[in-house]
């Protein structure tokens, strides 16, 4: 992927609406890419900005978004590792079905 079909992820990631795959190649690319963190902020601090603006409350956006990155990295972590407990416990699984197969056949 290049960083054209990042910038046009920007969105759904300031949305919150992005599946687990976008989302972790959208942090690695972003953590790799100056042009596209650039990008990110700058779309981040209108689109918010904006939003905050109508409500009156306009926080620290830019330290907000260090926090919502660094808050997807962990997620995306989470999210490996219960995926690999997932994948060890369906090898244990098939490891018991199989041992009981073998036992009921002998
Ligand atoms: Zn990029």
């Amino acid at each position: 992927m290049d960083c054209k079909e990042f910038e046009r992820m920007i969105p759904d990631y300031i949305a919150g609406r992005m599946d687990h795959q976008s989302l972790k190649k959208f942090s690695e690319h972003m953590e790799n890419c100056r042009d596209c963190q650039e990008e990110l902020t700058i779309q981040f601090l209108v689109t918010e900005g904006v939003s905050r603006l109508e409500d009156g409350s306009v926080f620290d956006l830019q330290g907000e978004l260090d926090e919502r990155l660094k808050a997807g990295k962990k997620k995306i972590r989470r999210y490996d590792r219960f995926l690999k407990a997932g994948l060890a416990l369906e090898a244990a699984a098939a490891g018991c079905l199989a041992a009981a197969i073998l036992w009921f056949l002998i």
